[in-house]
């Protein structure tokens, strides 16, 4: 029988990650006969929510197991999370099993938990009416994230990656791997992978921060390439093994389009609107700005570490036609929305005032008093009629779609590049 096997909520800030979780339940559930029908997935939920640890990721294990063996290879995976999972620090673990006809029935469930945030009550509903077993610890808040992986659509699935996992003696030390030969793997399977480099910040970005398992991460459009990259890796100390996830990283399935006045906190929206207020930068670096749509006005912000793209923000004028990505967080000023993207749709034109050429030299003029008139500096030409002149400035802006720093990308935000060579839209999924 095929079983989907979902698991989420094994970690702490501290330590643990669910995919090593995952990824050890599998090797275990394989050497009792169950087989893969599919890679693991690494599914990604909603990224504003409050609960997360750190990239709100659960995980799929799609099997064939022989009706014989579930039992068998069901408590295996219990018995795994229940070794692994950070249970002292706070996780509240849940793992489901949900049989091939019980997916449809979770699809629904699957883009609410990507793009808003769901009760635990609601996972419960589904796992009591359609899950073959379930298992939760403590709060068993992890049923929620388990219950959308295990529900999750496969064609939403539609990028890679590799992570490699430290042997257990290294966890929370430095990572060793050299950053030379990330930048050569990343020329190498340029326009393959992707985001292993911030070339902006000069950080290497296939290592993670925390004292987890994960000792690098690399991500593709295609799985048949990572193996090859790896290779290409200069790592310094032993790895405990490799998995390759299927995952929904990188397809901006999280947004949802809104106009301001629908907008709800700790959702990821497209508002096209208007700029309504002259971009300011705040102490930090920050740039803020208005957006309106004629249902309301909201504030953006792109913060520091968004990098040069605040550059593009700061130049955008009163009236500029904009679509703004981004999450939406609860200020005590309002709602503001992070900047994730920014469509310049269409930049308005600009005018200033300057003072006239003059006619006989083409040289600038220079006002020789109020009313009355301007003098040529070039050749002292005096007209007592001469006035202000309305030119176009240049905008130092161009109309086109915007992304930030690659080390300020959040996991679903799918690149430019990406998003050019694929050309789909992910708000229709
Ligand atoms: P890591 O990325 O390191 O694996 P994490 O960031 O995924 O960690 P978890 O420890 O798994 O964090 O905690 C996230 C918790 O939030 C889980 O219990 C999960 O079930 C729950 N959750 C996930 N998405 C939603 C959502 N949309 N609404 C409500 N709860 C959610």
């Amino acid at each position: 029988m095929r079983v989907y096997v979902g698991i989420d909520d094994t970690d702490s800030k501290r330590s643990m990650c669910t995919t090593y979780v995952g990824a050890v339940a599998l090797r275990r559930a394989e050497s009792l006969g169950a087989r893969r029908l599919d890679h693991p997935w690494l599914v990604r939920l909603n990224p504003n929510c409050p609960y997360k640890t750190r990239g709100n990721a659960a995980v799929c294990l799609p099997l064939e197991v022989d009706p014989s063996v579930f039992g068998d290879v069901w408590r295996a995976v219990i018995e795994t999370v229940e070794e692994l999972a950070d249970l002292e620090s706070g996780a509240d673990p849940g793992v489901v099993a949900f049989g091939e006809d019980a997916r449809p029935g979770l699809r629904r469930f699957y883009f609410r938990a990507v793009r808003e945030i769901v009760e635990l009550e609601e996972a419960m509903e589904l796992v009591r009416t359609f899950a073959i077993a379930h298992w939760g610890y403590g709060e068993m808040r992890g049923l929620i994230g388990a219950t959308a992986a295990a529900g999750a659509v496969k064609e939403t699935l539609s990028t890679f990656e590799l992570l490699a996992y430290r042997t257990r003696e290294m966890w929370g030390k430095e990572r060793l791997v050299d950053p030379e030969s990330v930048k050569e793997m990343d020329r190498a399977y340029r326009g393959v992978t992707f985001d292993n480099y911030d070339y902006e910040k000069g950080e290497v970005r296939v290592t993670p921060h925390t004292p987890c398992p994960v000792l690098l991460g690399i991500r593709s459009v295609r799985a048949d390439v990572l193996t090859g990259a790896l290779t290409l890796l200069r790592v310094n100390e032993p790895i405990e093994f490799f998995e390759v996830y299927r995952t929904n990283q990188a397809t901006d399935i999280h947004y949802v389009e809104r106009q301001v006045q629908s907008v709800r906190p700790l959702e990821s929206v497209v508002v096209r609107g208007l700029v309504a207020g002259r971009p300011r930068v705040i102490p930090g670096g920050h740039v803020l700005l208005e957006v309106s749509d004629g249902t309301g006005e909201i504030t953006v912000a792109a913060y520091e570490p968004t990098g040069e793209f605040r550059r593009v923000v700061e130049r955008l004028e009163v009236g500029d036609e904009v679509a703004v990505y981004g999450a939406v967080k609860p200020k005590p000023e309002g709602l503001t929305l992070n900047l994730e993207k920014l469509e310049v749709i269409r930049l308005r034109d600009v005018y200033a005032e300057r003072a006239p050429r003059c006619q006989d030299c083409g040289r600038a003029m220079k006002s020789v008093g109020s009313g009355k008139g301007y003098r040529c500096k070039g050749c002292g030409r005096v007209d007592p009629n001469a006035t202000k002149v309305r030119v176009r400035v240049e905008r130092e802006v161009r109309e086109g779609v915007y992304e930030v720093a690659v080390s300020a990308r959040r996991h679903l935000v799918r690149p430019l590049w990406l998003q050019a060579s694929s050309g789909s839209d992910a708000c229709a999924v």
